[in-house]
């Protein structure tokens, strides 16, 4: 059986964060990686807001570094999903395919999985002109004209934010009714480089071949017409579901699913930590997942300390 002092749910930047500081605490940490090692920051390419990397750098070699850091210091990875946690018994068991594993602690770092659309062509676009992420990449849309998709309150920021550098934004949205709040609302309405179109669902992304975004097939839902639509980059604001599932009513959650933290990374259940964006709706930075990962392994060193552990 496979018994540990702490055992980290998650291997994106805030996991691995947290498995660099608990690593260089004698942790040993175990790392779980599940089916999106890296988590979002493998997904997306140049990196620019990150602190310490003036030309910046990309979201993968990123990722690559921080692991190698943890790993220098001792953290060890498995590959697998969690299938299962047992936050009832101490110490805590988890399942991974057929292994249990044993641990004192847990830190949970299973990050939020953006919502795609299911288009045809949409994952193989993306990191080339289709993006969950205006922050990350917008920038690199500047002068062009951008599209964004959702009627809630994350379309409309993006929406807004994404005028800074394009040279028009358009909102797609499937109903005509929005979910966002009236001042954000009214905000991407009264911008002049914002339009929208509504009761319009997008079909499918253009154009593989070329490696970029060209355009979109469009259908309007009352003519049931489609068409193309040219735009030169796609940005969902459609939602992300936090990776919480496997934990059940164990954890507190918010409606939408995400971990309820108090101090910033203390779930209800002594011992089990959270950090990133499974508890952050609000900043979802690279940075911030990195802060609240640190500082969830200093308060795994903290709780074991006190525990004479
Ligand atoms: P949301 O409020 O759930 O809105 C998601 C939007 O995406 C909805 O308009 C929904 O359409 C659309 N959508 C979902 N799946 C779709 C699909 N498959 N195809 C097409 N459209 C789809 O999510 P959110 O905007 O991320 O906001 C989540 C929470 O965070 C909200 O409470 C929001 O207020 C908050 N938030 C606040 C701020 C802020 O205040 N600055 C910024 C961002 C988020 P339907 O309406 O038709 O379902």
């Amino acid at each position: 059986m496979n018994s540990r002092k702490t055992v980290i749910v998650g291997s994106g930047c805030a996991g691995l964060t947290a498995a660099i500081y608990a690593a260089r605490a004698n942790l040993k940490p175990l790392v779980l990686q599940g089916h999106e090692p890296g988590g979002q920051l493998s997904l997306t390419t140049l990196v620019e807001n990150f602190p310490g990397f003036p030309e910046g750098i990309q979201g993968p070699e990123l990722i690559e570094n921080m692991r190698q850091q943890a790993a220098r210091f001792g953290a060890e990875y498995l590959t697998g999903d969690l299938v299962s946690a047992d936050l009832k018994k101490r110490p805590f068991e988890l399942r991974v395919g057929k292994d249990t594993i044993l641990t004192e602690t847990l830190i949970v770092s299973s990050g939020a999985s953006a919502r795609w659309l299911g288009l045809p062509n949409e994952q193989a676009l993306i990191g080339h002109g289709v993006s969950s992420c205006a922050t990350c990449d917008g920038f690199f849309f500047s002068g062009k004209p951008i599209t964004v998709i959702g009627g809630g309150d994350s379309a409309m920021e993006e929406a807004l934010f994404l005028t800074r550098f394009a040279t028009k934004v358009t909102v797609i949205h499937r109903r005509d009714q929005f979910r966002a709040s009236k001042i954000m609302l009214d905000r991407a309405r009264q911008h002049p480089k914002i339009e929208f179109l509504t009761n319009t669902i997008v079909e499918d992304v253009y154009d593989v071949t070329k490696k970029e975004v060209t355009g979109l097939r469009l259908r309007d839902t009352k003519l049931n017409q489609a068409r193309d639509f040219p735009t030169s980059a796609l940005f969902l604001g459609i939602g992300h579901i936090p990776n919480t599932k496997v934990f059940g009513d164990q954890l507190e959650t918010d409606p939408d699913g995400y971990l309820v933290t108090r101090n910033y990374v203390f779930t209800r259940v002594p011992g089990v930590f959270a950090c990133g964006d499974v508890q952050d709706r609000r900043y979802r930075q690279a940075i911030t997942a990195a802060g609240t990962g640190c500082m969830a392994a200093l308060e795994v060193e903290k709780y074991l300390e006190e525990r004479g552990e």
